[in-house]
Parts: structure tokens; C-alpha cells; sequence
């Protein structure tokens, strides 16, 4: 299977408005309001193999997300994150899914249109065996980058910090230009001309044994991920500094890398025809990865609340 190229074949079950329902019943009006106007949230979180079975990765943290997003759109999701967590947990199960990922969506049904419009407010829960985004080779390797002619929306035209089913016009243009010029992935600056991140992931840097990343005052999706890596680097005792991050930042640093849970931790090797570093996966970015990766498969007591088991 071609690296972010997605197979459905292996679901069985949808979870839809409280009840799981064979994949071809999980269906939509074409005149739903969110397929109109984009207004609808979603999460997208994994649930990793562990010797203990299957368990999800930070799922609070996606869920307070997943509710804090609806908010900002006044959409009232009608279940609370316990409920949502059942929602999950009995969608994997009814699939037999050992590992996947799991895209929760709340959008707004049928009833009429018009912004104004009040609709039902429906929530749905799809899981599907998704590996890696960029690629194990990406992975390994690191990916190639190109700065996109697309400038990241700020959150006084639209909350970068909501996850939100019209937002991703923006990331769609942005990855749509970059495979169509030859890159993996884009990289989004904001108004300022600062990086903002990647079209579904956020950025951090490697400078002098010191991390960098930014925040929401640079339009970025506050990423589940990201703050994992945070606390990550700093139990391996790295500084971690949030501020702007300019382009010449990054074409100087020692080591730079995506992360997302689409992603997972992902080099940049490459951007716009510059090397980053040594133009590989750094030793920080694989010390980092390795973590990541036992925090994820239940392998580092320090990091066991992050995961919450399918069949506890
Ligand atoms: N930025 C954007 C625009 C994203 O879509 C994502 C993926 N959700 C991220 C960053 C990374 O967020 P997370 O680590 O929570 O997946």
C-alpha cells in the first residue's frame, strides 16, 4: 500500500449515534448540513498493539479536544468523553481491530439549509488499520519538504486551534500543491511568514542539544502529539523552547521533525532542495522516536497513563 493511502476493506462496524452498524448502513443524507458548509468537528486518534492487548493513545486528551473544537462551532456533542471512550473501545472490538486508527466526527444531519440552520447533531466513530503517514521509509529516512504557496489560515479568520471538518480546505491545498511538485508533505507558514506546521502535523526543531516548537500564536492545530513530545524531551532532559520559528531557523538547525498521530515522529530531511542537518533522522529525533514508540506499545512505565485499554 502506497505510504497515507487509506484501506477500508477491513471494517466491518461503524459506531452511529449509539450503536455499531455494518460498514455499508453508515450512511449520510447528501443534504446534511456539514456536508454543505463544513461545519463539524473530528478527532483522529491510534490504538497501539501492547503486550496487554490493544489501548489508546492520550484518547482524553483527543476527546477534551474533540469537545473543546465543538464548542467553538456551538455544537453540542451529546456524550460525554466516558461514553465516547465505550463508543471506541466496542468499535475496535466488533471490528477485532489489534491496532488502528480511530476517527470520531460529530457533524449536523438533515433537517435544512441555510447557515442558520438548526440541524441534528450526529456523532459517528470509524476505526481502520492505518500504518504510518509519510511512510516507514519517512520514517527511517526523513521526508522532503517544500515550503506551500498557501499561507496558514490565523485564528481571527478561522481557530487553528479547533479541529474542524471545513478548516482542512487549507491542509488540502497545501499537500495537493506539494505531491503535485514532487514533495511528501508542505510546510505552512503564517501571515507573518513564520512556519506554522504541516498540513497535518507540527514541527519541531534541533538546535545545540536545545528542542524548539511553537504554539497557537503561530495558527497551529495544538497537536496531542506534540505535547507528548514535549513531556518526552524533557523527562530525556532537553530544554524545550516555544517561540517563532522562522524559516531560516529551520534550514539551520541540527535536526528537525514532524509530529502528529497520523505521522507519528517524523524527519525532515529536506526542504525545498536544502539539507537539514546531516540529511537524515538525527540522533535526537531517533532518541525521541524510540521513546515515543515504547510510551505508545505500553513499553516505558512512565508514560502507562497515556494508554487506555480496549478490554479493561
Ligand atoms: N496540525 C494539524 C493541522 C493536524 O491536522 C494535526 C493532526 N491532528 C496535527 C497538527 C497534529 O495533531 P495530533 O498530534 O493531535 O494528531
Amino acid at each position: 500500500m502506497r505510504a497515507g493511502s487509506v484501506s477500508f476493506e477491513q471494517t466491518k462496524w461503524v459506531w452511529m449515534n449509539g450503536q455499531c452498524v455494518p460498514w455499508t448502513e453508515a450512511n449520510i443524507h447528501v443534504s446534511a448540513y456539514t456536508l454543505h458548509y463544513g461545519r463539524g468537528v473530528f478527532e483522529g486518534l491510534r490504538c497501539y498493539q501492547t503486550v496487554s492487548g490493544p489501548a489508546l493513545f492520550r484518547v482524553d486528551s483527543h476527546l477534551d479536544r474533540f469537545h473543546a473544537s465543538a464548542r467553538t462551532y456551538r455544537i453540542e456533542i451529546p456524550y460525554t468523553s466516558g461514553q465516547l471512550i465505550d463508543a471506541i473501545c466496542e468499535v475496535i472490538r466488533r471490528n477485532e481491530f489489534e491496532s488502528c486508527y480511530v476517527r470520531p466526527i460529530c457533524y449536523l444531519g438533515s433537517k435544512n439549509l441555510g447557515i442558520r440552520a438548526t440541524c441534528p447533531v450526529e456523532v459517528a466513530i470509524l476505526a481502520w488499520p492505518w500504518e504510518t503517514l509519510l511512510g516507514d521509509e519517512g520514517k527511517e529516512g526523513g521526508v522532503r519538504v517544500t515550503v506551500s504557496p498557501w499561507v496558514k489560515f490565523n485564528s481571527r479568520m478561522i481557530p487553528t486551534t479547533a479541529k474542524a471538518c471545513g478548516q482542512y480546505l487549507n491542509s488540502i491545498l497545501a499537500v495537493g500543491d506539494a505531491l503535485d511538485r514532487g514533495f511528501e508533505e508542505a510546510l505552512l507558514l503564517d501571515g507573518d511568514g513564520f512556519i506554522a506546521e504541516g498540513s497535518g502535523e507540527n514541527i519541531f526543531l534541533v538546535k545545540n542539544g536545545q528542542i524548539v516548537t511553537n504554539d497557537e500564536r503561530h495558527s497551529i492545530l495544538l497537536g496531542v502529539t506534540r505535547d507528548a513530545v514535549i513531556k518526552i524531551a524533557s523527562d530525556l532532559g532537553y530544554d524545550v523552547e516555544m517561540r517563532a520559528i522562522s524559516l531560516d531557523d529551520l534550514l539551520d538547525a541540527d535536526e528537525a521533525f514532524f509530529t502528529g498521530t497520523a505521522a507519528e515522529v517524523v524527519p525532515i530531511r529536506e526542504v525545498d532542495g536544502s539539507t537539514i542537518g546531516q540529511g537524515g533522522r538525527g540522533p535526537v529525533t531517533k532518541k525521541i522516536q524510540n521513546i515515543f514508540s515504547l510510551a505508545t506499545n505500553g513499553g516505558d512505565e512512565r508514560y502507562h497513563d497515556w494508554l487506555h485499554h480496549v478490554y479493561s
